[in-house]
Formats: C-alpha cells, sequence, structure tokens
C-alpha cells in the first residue's frame, strides 16, 4: 500500500519538505499539508517594512501555489496529534491518519505572556515587527517619530532570527540619520543575553557595530513588564528603561495544540527532537523540521533549509526499514543588515561558533564584516527563498553540512 506522510504547517519547513519528498518518495507515495490559512509570508521581509524598504504586500504568495504537483494542501488547522492511533485531529472536526508525521508548525508569538504588554499603549507606543500587522503599524509610528528614546527589546530567548532586532537597532541607525534626525533619538537595544549575541565572537563584533552606531547595550535584562502608558521596561530584578517608542520582540513558544498533544512537547509547546537525525522523541515515525524543534540551534530559515536534505533522507531511510543518517550538524547562516547598504554574514553550527573568514571557502562572502557583498547577498536571500529554498533545491556551493574551509579558528581567542 501507499505510504502517507503527513506534513503540519505549511510555512517555510513544511513546504520545502513536501517539495523535497515529492522528488525523494515513490510517487505512490501521499503527501498532505496541513496549514489553517492560504497566504506564505517571507518573514525575513519583515524587518524592511517599518522602514519603508518593503510593502506587506510584497511579502506574501498563496500558500498552495508554492508545493510540486502530486502534493495535496488541506487548509483546516491540526487541533491535536494522537501518536498512538497514528492520527491527526483537525480543528474542523475531520481525522488525518499517517504513517510519517512531519511536524512544521513553526513557533508561536505569545505577547500576551508578558505583563502589560498587549496593555495600554500596545499598537500605540508598543510595537513589533515580528507579524505583517505588527510591522505595516510601526512603519507609521517611526514616520511620526521626530525624536526620542526608542528601546528595541527582547523579552526572552528563543526566538526566531535572534539577530533580527540588532538588525533593526542598525536599520533605525541610518533610517534617522537619513531623516537628519539621529542626534534626536536616543536608542537603546536591551536583551536577556549577556552580550549583543550568543557567543563570544559574534558578540564582541556585534558590540563594536552597535556601540559605533551610537546604540547603547542594556544587557542582562529579563522584562517582567512593559509599562506602554508610563513608557518603561520593567525588569524581573527591578530595573527600568525608559522608552517614547519600543518595539519589542514578544516571547514565543510552540503552537498550542502540541500540549494538547500526548507526549509530544515540552513544556514551551516545541518538540524534543534528536539533534542530529530529526526524529522526534516522542515516535520513531515523526520527524521535525524549522521552529517547531527544540534542538539547540537558530530558529531560521537556512537552518529548516539545512535540515531539510536530512529530515528527507531520513524518511526515506525510515520507510525503507534502513538505519537514520545522524547527519544534521546544526548548520545556520545568518545575513544581519547593518544599514547604509550593507551587511554582515554569520556561519556556525553545533560545535563552531560564528567566526571571522570567509564563507563558504577562502574566496567568497566576508564573514561577521560589513560589506555591500553580503548585503546584496541579503537582498538575493529573498529571490533563493522562492525559487530555490521552497521548491526544496540545493543553493549552489552551499550545503547542509557546515563548511570550515575560509573560517579563521584563532579568531575564537579574546583580542
Ligand atoms: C522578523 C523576522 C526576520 C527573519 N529573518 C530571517 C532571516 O533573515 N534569515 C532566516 O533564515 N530566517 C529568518 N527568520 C526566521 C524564519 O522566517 C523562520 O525561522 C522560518 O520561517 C521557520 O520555518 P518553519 O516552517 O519552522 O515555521 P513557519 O515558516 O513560521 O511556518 C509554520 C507554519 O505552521 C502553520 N501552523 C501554525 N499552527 C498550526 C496548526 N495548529 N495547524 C496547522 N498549521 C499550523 C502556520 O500557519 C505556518 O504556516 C525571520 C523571522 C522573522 C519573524
Amino acid at each position: 500500500m501507499a505510504e502517507k506522510v503527513v506534513i503540519l504547517g505549511g510555512g517555510t519547513g513544511g513546504t520545502l519538505i513536501a517539495n523535497r519528498l515529492r522528488r525523494v518518495l515513490r510517487s505512490s507515495a501521499e503527501i498532505v499539508v496541513i496549514d489553517p490559512d492560504n497566504e506564505h509570508v517571507y518573514q525575513p521581509g519583515l524587518l524592511f517594512v517599518p522602514f519603508g524598504q518593503a510593502a506587506p504586500s510584497s511579502l506574501t504568495r498563496p500558500r498552495h501555489r508554492q508545493f510540486r504537483p502530486g502534493i495535496t494542501f488541506r487548509q483546516d488547522a491540526v487541533d491535536r496529534v494522537d501518536p498512538d492511533k497514528n492520527e491527526v485531529l483537525l480543528a474542523g472536526g475531520a481525522s488525518v491518519a499517517y504513517d510519517v508525521l512531519v511536524i512544521a508548525t513553526g513557533a508561536r508569538l505569545v505577547p500576551e505572556e508578558t505583563d502589560g504588554l498587549t496593555g495600554p499603549g500596545w499598537m500605540e507606543k508598543v510595537f513589533t515587527f515580528y507579524t505583517l500587522d505588527g510591522a505595516a503599524a510601526l512603519r507609521q509610528a517611526l514616520a511620526r517619530f521626530d525624536g526620542g528614546r526608542l528601546a528595541v527589546a527582547v523579552m526572552d530567548m528563543p526566538i526566531k532570527c535572534p539577530v533580527a532586532p540588532l538588525e533593526f537597532c542598525f536599520l533605525a541607525d541610518s533610517y534617522f540619520r537619513e531623516r537628519g534626525i539621529r542626534d534626536k533619538v536616543d536608542l537603546t537595544y536591551v536583551t536577556p543575553l549577556d552580550g549583543a549575541f550568543t557567543k563570544p565572537v559574534a558578540s564582541r563584533e556585534l558590540s563594536r557595530l552597535l556601540k559605533d552606531k551610537g546604540v547603547s547595550l542594556v544587557t542582562e535584562f529579563n522584562t517582567g513588564e512593559v509599562d506602554g502608558s508610563g513608557g518603561r521596561l520593567v525588569s524581573f530584578d527591578g530595573r527600568e528603561v525608559p522608552f517614547d517608542l519600543a518595539v519589542v520582540v514578544p516571547l514565543h513558544g510552540g503552537q498550542a495544540y502540541v500540549e494538547r498533544s500526548p507526549g509530544l512537547g515540552d513544556e514551551l509547546g516545541f518538540v524534543p527532537t534528536d539533534q542530529r537525525t530529526l526524529q522526534s522523541k516522542a515516535r520513531p515515525n515523526v520527524f521535525v523540521i524549522g521552529d517547531a524543534t527544540d534542538i539547540p540551534t537558530s530558529k531560521a530559515g537556512s537552518v529548516a533549509h539545512f535540515e531539510g536534505e536530512v529530515v528527507a533522507r531520513n524518511i526515506a531511510r525510515y520507510l525503507a526499514g534502513e538505519p537514520l543518517d545522524a547527519a544534521f550538524d546544526g548548520h545556520t547562516n545568518c545575513f544581519i543588515e547593518s544599514g547604509a547598504g550593507k551587511a554582515l554574514l554569520i556561519d556556525f553550527n553545533y560545535d563552531t561558533e560564528p567566526l571571522t573568514g570567509h564563507f563558504p571557502s577562502q574566496i567568497g562572502l566576508p564573514l561577521l564584516r560589513q560589506s555591500r557583498l553580503n548585503h546584496l547577498g541579503k537582498l538575493a536571500f529573498s529571490w533563493l527563498y522562492w525559487h530555490v529554498l521552497l521548491p526544496g533545491r540545493e543553493i549552489p556551493a552551499v550545503h547542509s553540512r557546515m563548511p570550515a574551509a575560509g573560517k579563521r579558528f584563532s579568531a575564537a581567542a579574546p583580542r
């Protein structure tokens, strides 16, 4: 009998794994993708909306159009998974049986879990650019902002694309310079981390960049309350950061259905996953891709792309009764917009932190250094996303396994 693979979520990971599996599995295999809506958002583009560099309408495309022929798209929300019965229950009341399940439902923003965040001032002087509506509303607010204290704050980790709020600071610096009011804006970056970023070399380089651009850095700030009307971020240990305009990255969790599915998720709603094979820890016939996993790497589209190769191979092996390939090394690759038409690039994995040097070899894009070439790479990523990543194709010279050639390993030593 034909195997049935059911994919929950038709975003970055769900789309690219459906398209890869369509090529890898026998044509008789049935592939079904379930997602509640038919609008695929190119999330990296959200960063540019507040600065008028991208129109919200340019970031979305019909979801069903991103799938290869022979993939069924079912528009409904997952209400719960019953791993004992190999069955998915949908909000519309139907149930869908599977031989293999792929969880690709990403991360959920939970702003309501921070005291005061969605209270007075929300979407008036407290915004997020992590949603399409939020990014569009922030565009208006920034255009009206003529000076004062702008705080960019991460509520807590993990978040999608951990460099995005830093990029926001760099672009805000450029934006206010272009408007001729930079000297009237007090820009502050507020993070729960002990530095600008997680790993020492990247943290050092990015802290330096914040300093160069006149952005104050407040570290180890775990926001307990956002007082929108009073204009204050208050940490659990009683410190305060005042603001006239706040741009926040809300808390993230897994999707609510994960908590309703016995044994599937952890306390945050993420799905415990083997970090090398990408098989779930709940059941051997359940695989996980993208932001829904609990693996210790960035929640980024590039990661979902690199994972896709391993997940597709391991599903084919699982169906053939062969041992899985423990091949995923945590490879992550992110462009970091730094303003004025430049960007940095970081490339790392579970074992190697982001280092200086070049990518993907000695000749290539500069790592952790601002360059025009990297900015062009960031802009090209949008085209690659729709035409290479989502269709499940390979990017020339860029592989699932992180390249070591070109990296300056001695850079890890403190300067
Ligand atoms: C502002 C911003 C900037 C970013 N910049 C970058 C960048 O520069 N580079 C980069 O690599 N990454 C970037 N990312 C991160 C990237 O977009 C995500 O990591 C990536 O989309 C994750 O893919 P995913 O498939 O796991 O989740 P998503 O693409 O979010 O897809 C999840 C899907 O699950 C569906 N779903 C949710 N609940 C249910 C349910 N109950 N039933 C069925 N379906 C459900 C959703 O509708 C959605 O379609 C950025 C993200 C943001 C927010």
